[in-house]
């Protein structure tokens, strides 16, 4: 199973802010979208970082209810990893254990287009888990 799999079904919305936008006003998106994590991207839709909340509630444990008024781009991460369409399940799986994170951009023509969250992972995984029984339970049943 590959991203572009998950993404025909998910949908490629994602939602996105610039390093400018206020930590109070990524808290009130996250909040809306009912999501974990903010891609930050430029004005182009290039990826500029993320911000999970996370690293919200780090913020406000290192600097206090203050931390709300910085801009995003002071405390998001960096140094992104992304994967493409053309990437199995497994290997997006593989990066969120090894960087111990929740949530990889899809990355198309240097552009942010979708992200897979580890709640797509384990939807799918449990679809498949379920379908490779079925087929099993037929097996059995036409033996
Ligand atoms: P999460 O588990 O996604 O809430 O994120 C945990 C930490 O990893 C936070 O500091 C995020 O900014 C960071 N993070 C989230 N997703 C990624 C990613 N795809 N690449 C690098 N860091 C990430």
């Amino acid at each position: 199973m590959t991203v572009a799999s998950i993404l025909s079904t998910k949908g490629r919305e994602v939602v996105s802010e610039r390093g400018a936008t206020l930590l109070s006003d990524v808290c009130k998106t996250l909040t809306q979208h009912k999501i974990g994590a903010i891609v930050i991207t430029d004005d182009d839709g290039h990826i500029q970082g993320i911000i999970s909340e996370r690293d919200v509630v780090k913020a406000i444990g290192v600097s206090g209810a203050s931390a709300l008024m910085q801009p995003v781009s002071s405390v998001m991460t960096r140094s992104v990893e992304t994967c493409t369409d053309k990437d199995s399940i497994n290997v997006v799986m593989a990066k969120m254990t090894a960087g111990r994170f929740r949530h990889v951009p899809v990355v198309a023509d240097g552009k942010v287009a979708g992200l897979i969250s580890i709640g797509d992972v384990v939807k799918h995984k449990i679809a498949q888990v379920e379908m490779e029984a079925e087929q099993m339970r037929s097996y059995i049943t036409m033996a």
